[in-house]
């Protein structure tokens, strides 16, 4: 099998996925998840017109053109119904939501006026019909599609849902995902330390990145480089919707997770990208189980998720946007590469004037997992690059933890 391209072996993988089935959730619990049915509104908000401010209610034609004393007629708080009209010359008190009381067109904000006694007020000010009202229906309609199928539960869609009273939102499934880590050199983290060994980073790395996704991962440990110990442990992960090991799926005479997973009945759609890191990518499927055999190394393993595994538990969990989200930057530096391989350089991006510039993060071996660390991209050089010069501009896709800036923008 010869080695795939990263669009290419991204391509099986996704078409290999599917939504696992929907279930109900209570809105505390439901944001990032996708909503599998359009959500319709139960009433018109607001469901008549209502004041946008403190101040009067009056009758435009009364204060059109120059200031005017209204008698006062009463008060109208968010929640009452009003039952006086306004009639020529009248007005009401009236608070931010509450209606807009019959006779009345429109709304003038209590800073534009001026009490006389107790029962008269001055408007200062020309008021037009339909000034600071909020017409009913503004916000939602009633029967209409307010949030559809397909949609990402974000705030503010969690406080849409609560509009229309959704205590429990139809979203799709969550996998179950287990991460199995492998090779006789790891050292567990709550075994005993020694210098010889090689500490599981892995288990973490990947469990930290499949929470990064709304995902709680299941643990498995680690395994041993022995055939029998392989199997029971690569049996366990075979329960779950989606496993991902790492390591041992590379050539060596000790990587044993390939041929061990093809005797358990997973068939291997692809077993090496044209990638670096990651070359040694495996990806496979079960009767129940979508299969990732990542690179042992830790930055190779890391970026194998998010070029694989993060497009396909994003269509897994209903998301249509299933890529990390990409920014042009110029390149601070020249950066060598030799064609044949696509590569991913991790990269830190900073904001000048108004475009980024991207700097790599230091040394770029694939055991080097601080360029994960502090990384806030992968810069992608195309397969068939001869390198990159200093200035050229190129695109980043941006790592999590990117969502944040030093300083407020937008020079409000
Ligand atoms: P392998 O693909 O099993 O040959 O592993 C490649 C390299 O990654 C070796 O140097 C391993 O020691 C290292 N490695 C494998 N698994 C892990 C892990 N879970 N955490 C840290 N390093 C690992
Ligand atoms: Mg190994």
């Amino acid at each position: 099998m010869s080695d795939l391209s990263v669009a290419a072996a991204q391509r099986c993988v996704i078409e290999a996925m599917k939504k696992l089935g929907t279930e109900s959730v209570p809105l505390q619990q439901a944001l990032g998840r996708v909503l599998a049915a359009d959500v319709i509104a139960n009433r018109d908000q607001p469901p008549y017109d209502v004041s946008a401010m403190d101040g009067f209610a009056l009758r435009s034609a009364d204060v059109a053109y120059a200031s005017a004393v209204l008698e006062i007629i009463g008060d109208i708080k968010a929640g009452d119904m009003p039952s006086k009209t306004v009639q020529a010359g009248q007005c009401a008190r009236i608070m931010t939501g509450a209606p807009v009381p019959q006779g009345a067109d429109a709304v003038i904000r209590v800073e534009d006026t001026e009490a006389v006694g107790d029962t008269q007020v001055r408007i200062n000010v020309a008021v037009k019909p339909r000034n600071d009202i909020r017409d009913q229906g503004e916000s939602m309609r009633d029967g209409a599609v307010i949030l559809s199928a397909g949609t990402e539960i974000t705030p503010g869609a969690v406080g849409l849902l609560a509009m229309v009273k959704a205590a429990c939102v139809e979203v799709w499934r969550l996998p179950r995902v287990a991460i199995l880590s492998t090779g006789d050199e790891l050292e567990g983290l709550d075994e005993p330390f020694d210098a010889n060994k090689i500490p599981d980073a892995n288990s973490y790395a990947l469990m930290a990145q499949v929470q990064a996704l709304g995902i709680q991962p299941v643990l498995l440990g680690i395994a041993r480089d022995e055939p029998q110990h392989l199997r029971e442990m690569l049996q366990r992960g075979l329960q779950f919707d989606v496993l991902l090991v790492s390591g041992g799926t590379s050539v060596g005479v000790h990587d044993y997770v390939r041929p061990t997973l093809e005797a358990l009945g997973v068939q291997m759609k692809f077993w090496r990208v044209s990638m670096k890191p990651g070359n040694p990518m495996a990806f496979g499927v079960a009767p129940l189980t979508w299969v990732f055999g990542l690179p042992g190394n830790p930055v190779s393993s890391m970026v194998c998720f998010e070029e694989f595994v993060v497009p396909a538990l994003r269509t897994i969990t209903g998301h249509t946007r299933i890529y990390r989200r990409t920014v042009t930057a110029r390149l601070a530096h020249a950066v060598k590469h030799r064609a044949g391989r696509s590569e991913f350089v991790r990269v830190t991006l900073r904001a000048e004037g108004n475009e980024y510039v991207a700097s790599s993060t230091g040394a770029q071996g694939s055991g080097i997992l601080l360029s994960m660390a502090v990384g806030e991209g992968l810069l992608v050089v195309p397969a068939e690059s001869r390198g990159l010069a200093a200035g050229e501009q190129v695109t980043v896709q941006l790592l999590d933890g990117t969502a944040y800036q030093d300083e407020s923008g937008g020079e409000c």
